[in-house]
This record gives structure tokens, sequence and C-alpha cells, in this order.
């Protein structure tokens, strides 16, 4: 996707790997595997001063739990990177089989609705007075909010072809 968008990309998966970049995006997957593989390989702390100096990111799904300042049914032993001050709350809809797809609203993107995969999705509970909500479920719920160049979404735009997060996520690394 951020190919196709015109953006160079490259995997970061050491710490010197994000000397070079300017956004990092946190894809989707298994947050509490990432929080473990970050901490291992040394990448947590270094993702954590780079996500406070104000580096441009998207997380989705995962992502946007990795992303979060606070979560509920996390692992006893999970952490996050943080940056987005947010309660999420992981699988809020069950697992694997709860997966679905939905048009969103988004209006910041335009009139054209979002169709967006959930897959195993986490929601935004309760978005801090800096979050702005870019979509909601019908029941209120937080699907994309944002905060500065912090973009987390609980769904997978990149599955459904959908590239207008994408490309907000790249005017915040231009703008930065
Ligand atoms: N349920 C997963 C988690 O808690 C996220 C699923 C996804 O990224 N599609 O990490």
């Amino acid at each position: 996707m951020l190919r196709s968008l015109g953006a160079e990309v490259v995997p970061v998966r050491r710490p010197a790997d994000l000397d070079g970049v300017a956004g990092l995006v946190i894809p989707g997957g298994e947050s509490t595997v990432i929080d473990k593989l970050t901490r291992m390989l040394g990448l947590a702390v270094p993702l954590r001063e780079r996500i406070s100096a104000g580096m441009p990111v998207l997380g989705t799904c995962a992502g946007l739990i990795l992303l979060s300042d606070r979560l509920a049914d996390a692992r006893p032993d999970q952490q996050t990177l943080g940056g987005l001050d947010v309660l999420t709350r992981r699988n809020a809809f069950g697992g694997q089989n709860e997966s679905f797809e939905a048009d969103l609203r988004v209006p910041e993107l335009g009139s054209r609705p979002v169709h967006a995969a959930f897959i195993r999705a986490p929601v935004v509970e309760e978005p801090g007075e800096a979050v702005q909500v870019l979509a909601a479920l019908p029941d209120g719920r937080a699907v994309a909010v944002e905060q500065g160049a912090l973009l987390g979404l609980s769904f997978h735009p990149e599955v459904t072809g959908e590239p207008r997060f994408h490309e907000r996520f790249l005017a915040h690394v231009r703008a930065a």
C-alpha cells in the first residue's frame, strides 16, 4: 500500500533500522508477540523515544494496541509503547470467527465510506481529551483515532484496498 502511494519502505527489525526512517507502520498481528519481540530485540526503548519525539506512526489493529497508553484484556505482563492517550480493549468482538467487514463513515476522509476489515479487532473505549475520534461504530465505540502524528485503527485498511489512511499517514510524514 505504501509503495503504491510512492513511499520508500524498509522493514524495521533492529534499533539501527530506525535511524533512516521518517515514519513507522506497526502492523496487525499479535500484540503480545510484537511486545515481546520489540523488548527482546532492544527496539522498545528507541521506539518510545522516537514516538515521544514526534515520529509519525500508523498502527493498525495490534499496532493500535501497541500505541495505546492503557489496555483492557491485556495479558498481565503485556506492555505497550504508548503515545495515544486511550484505553484500548483487546479482542473486543471475540475470536477469529467474530471477524467481520463493515462500512464506516469517516468525515475527515471525505464522503465515500471506508470499507474496513476487523480481524480479532480491538476498540478504543476511552479516548483522552487530546484524541480525535475519526470513526466510531454505531454503538459509539471508537475504531479510528488520531493524536498529533499518531494514527490508530482497529481494522485493516490494507486488506480491503482502502488507501486513504495510509495517505493521511504519509501526509504526517511529509509534514514532520
Ligand atoms: N487480537 C490481536 C491482538 O490482541 C490483534 C489482531 C490483529 O492485529 N488483527 O494483538
